[in-house]
């Protein structure tokens, strides 16, 4: 198993194991991520930036640091993969935007600052939809990235290519950012574990702005053991974000117990149907089979009804647009990244910047966005969504009064071909429909697998608990993970090259 060819599909607890037993070093780990991208990114495209320099300079560290007897964080010497949406000091950071090409940040965000103080090693930067907007990695600036499970497909977005690059072991850790799905939903079409935190778990610090009310970082990984390390390496309080909770984080892997004798599990009624119709067939049998299993271990199940979650859509596309046109009237080629070179004057500057640097979904969002904040619409719109995410709230309020964990789907189908739903925003917006009350609501939601269509395709159990309850998730998910084999299926991606040429940036 330590044979340095199989290193990358390790997990990082095993990899960690090995790396503190001295049995393979930081740099063998590294080496076996970079074969393993120099055989399939040229599919699949994960990664917008590969930081081989830099992750060869953290990898000799840990290993004269350990040489040393140093001691060390416990995944020290583990390769991580970064969305392109941090910011990393001395290392583009795109979004995935032509907007912020050439924009080099002068700091870190908190959660690279911990990544480096936990020794974690950069692989590179993900591929991600343009400004975390989409369902499909298809709106990436650089051309989307491709599903490991089935190439002609997508991986999910907004965090598709730190999903994929888990999924097809070219990564061993993996973050990304979720504002309406963006973790939970890729995790689910790549067949992989994803995390999002209580709104305020984890800072925001440097982590480029979508929706600042929903968004947060969080863990994707192979498996629940990884996202419980992962993700108490990534929160804690920083008073840099007016967001972040004082609370300080538990030791998450001390929440694996196995145990969920009496877990009170609520089947979400409206995660299963949307304006009358349900999920795809495949993607329910798997949530009832969940459902089935989760009672044989012992928990006590039963159907939950949260009415206002049929609102969740429209007052997210709502909010989410009018926080973004707010976000983003920043870029306006005078502080960041890319400016026109065509210009006649500032206001044709600004104006020529912005329709250039800003692909469609990006300007869609932003014109949705200025309208509901508009003098005469702000109380029409604005104001009702504010109003009716209350309501939401109370829906996830109550419910929690009887039931400790809600489950679900994550998406409402397995993943979709590329291009499917391209030039049809509204359908793409559906695929969140139950990813996106969690966010209005601030709460937990995970995304584990929890099966197969007949096609091979994976399918993601969704599982939402109450403000900072992350252990119960992660006892839940533990369970039941453990009481299967899914984590343990691996994408292989490698096809016959058609030659398509590869879209990957070096460093340097
Ligand atoms: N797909 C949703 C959107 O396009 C959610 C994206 C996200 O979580 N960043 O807004």
């Amino acid at each position: 198993m330590s044979t340095s060819s199989s290193l990358h599909e390790l997990t990082a607890a095993e990899l960690a194991d090995l790396l503190a037993r001295k049995e393979v070093s930081a740099r063998e780990a590294l080496d076996a991520v970079y074969a393993r991208v120099e055989e399939v990114e040229e599919d699949l495209h994960s990664f917008v930036l590969l930081t081989r320099e830099t992750a060869e300079r953290q990898a000799a560290e840990v290993d004269e640091a350990r040489a040393k007897g140093e001691p060390l964080p416990p995944l020290a010497g583990v390769p991580i993969a970064l969305k392109d949406i941090y910011c990393t000091k001395g290392i583009p950071t795109t979004c995935c935007s032509r907007i912020l090409e050439g924009f080099v940040p002068p700091y870190d965000a908190d959660v690279i600052e911990r990544c480096r103080a936990h020794r974690l090693v950069f692989v590179g930067k993900t591929n991600m939809d343009e400004f975390a907007m989409g369902s499909s990695t298809e709106n990436s600036a650089f051309g989307p990235t491709r599903n490991p499970w089935d190439l002609d497909r997508v991986p999910g977005g907004s965090s598709g290519g730190s999903a994929a690059a888990v999924a097809a072991s070219e990564t061993v850790l993996a973050m990304g950012t979720d504002t309406g799905g963006s973790i939970r939903q890729p995790a689910s079409l790549c067949g992989v574990v994803g995390l999002k935190p209580t709104y305020g778990r984890v800072s925001r610090y440097g982590v480029i702005a979508y929706a600042s009310s929903l968004d947060q970082v969080g863990p994707i990984t192979k498996d629940v053991r990884d996202c419980a390390l992962l993700l108490g390496a990534l929160a804690g309080h920083d008073p840099r974000d007016s967001t972040s909770l004082p609370d300080p984080p538990p030791n998450y892997t001390r929440a694996l117990t196995g145990e969920i004798k009496g877990l009170r599990v609520g089947l979400v009624k409206e995660f299963m149907e949307y304006q009358g119709v349900g999920v795809a067939p495949e993607v329910a049998e798997a949530v009832k089979a969940a459902i089935a299993r989760f009672e044989e271990l012992g928990a006590v199940c039963r159907e939950v009804s949260l009415p206002h979650l049929n609102y969740s859509i429209p007052v997210y596309y709502i909010l989410a647009p009018a926080e973004a046109s707010s976000n983003l009237a920043r870029y306006d080629g005078v502080q960041y990244g890319y400016r026109s070179a065509d210009a006649d004057g500032i206001i044709e500057m600004y104006r020529n910047t912005r329709n250039e640097g800003f692909g469609a979904e990006v300007k869609r969002r932003i014109m949705l966005g200025t309208y509901t904040l508009s003098a005469g619409y702000y109380d029409a719109y604005y104001l009702k969504a504010a109003q009716v995410r209350t309501l939401i709230r109370r829906d996830f309020d109550a419910a929690f009064e009887d039931c400790d964990v809600l489950v679900g789907p994550v998406s409402p189908t397995v993943a979709f071909r590329l291009g499917e739903k391209a030039d049809d925003p509204v359908q793409m917006y559906l695929s969140d429909v139950c990813t996106i009350p969690v966010n209005l609501g601030g709460l937990p939601g995970m995304s584990i697998p929890c099966g197969f269509s007949p096609d091979g395709l994976p399918i993601g159990l969704q599982l939402v608990g109450p403000p900072l309850a992350e252990e119960t998730l992660l006892r839940a998910a533990h369970a039941f993970e453990q009481s299967g084999q899914f984590h343990r299926r691996r994408a292989v991606p490698v096809r016959q090259r058609k030659g398509r040429r590869s879209a990957v940036v070096r460093e340097g």
